[in-house]
């Protein structure tokens, strides 16, 4: 099963990528940030907590995205998946490898978009005319690149050096139609 795994920092374009990935393999695409995003739309406390944190550029709490990340892998671990945005925190990728393990379930490839700061926010500012996020401006970019450096850069590194087999990099600053092309590749479809 192609079950794969998209790193990399906010505005490196890992959804992007994953979502024509997910298309090509005809698989599931779970991106944590549009979950949530959707779950924003209910209006409820959850909702008003969530819109919250999320704005400011933090995190949202493990328990909320283990539980999230769980109940959704049960339903696609026939599949195939994509996670684009999970696990970020140390504490998301040891109940991620836990899971993996109880259910049998193995990561195939993971994949490190890589890009520099000054490029990231020039797209962040670009993104946010487009798709008009409340996430997408200078202030919170600077809340959402820390919490990457702080976070989740640490867990990337966790799984380069534990699954050094199927990790790889890309370079982040290429076209769009270039990163697509070096995934398709190492994935060996075309
Ligand atoms: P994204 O679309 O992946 O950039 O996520 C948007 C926002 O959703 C992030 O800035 C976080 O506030 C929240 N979020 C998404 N995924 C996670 C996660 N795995 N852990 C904690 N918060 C998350």
């Amino acid at each position: 099963m192609n079950n794969i795994i998209f790193f990399g920092p906010p505005g490196a374009g890992k959804g992007t990528q994953a979502k024509i990935v997910a298309e090509y393999l005809n698989i599931s695409h779970l991106s944590t940030g549009d979950i949530l995003r959707k779950k924003l739309k209910d209006k409820d406390d959850l909702a008003n907590n969530l819109k919250e944190i999320m704005s400011s550029g933090n995190l949202v709490s493990d328990d909320i995205l283990n539980s999230i990340v769980a109940s959704r892998l049960k339903n696609e671990a026939n599949n195939g998946f994509i996670l684009d945005g999970y696990p970020r925190t140390l504490v998301q990728s040891d109940f991620l490898d836990n899971f993996l393990k109880n259910t049998s379930i193995s990561i195939r490839y993971i994949f490190d978009i890589q890009i520099n700061f000054n490029t990231l926010k020039n797209r962040i500012v670009k993104r946010s005319s487009e798709e008009g996020r409340e996430d997408d401006n200078i202030q919170v970019i600077n809340t959402r690149y820390n919490e990457y450096l702080n976070s989740t850069q640490k867990v990337s590194n966790f799984y380069k050096d534990k699954y050094s087999n199927i990790f790889y990099e890309i370079d982040g600053s290429l076209q769009i139609n270039e990163i697509t092309e070096k995934i398709k590749k190492i994935l060996k479809i075309s």
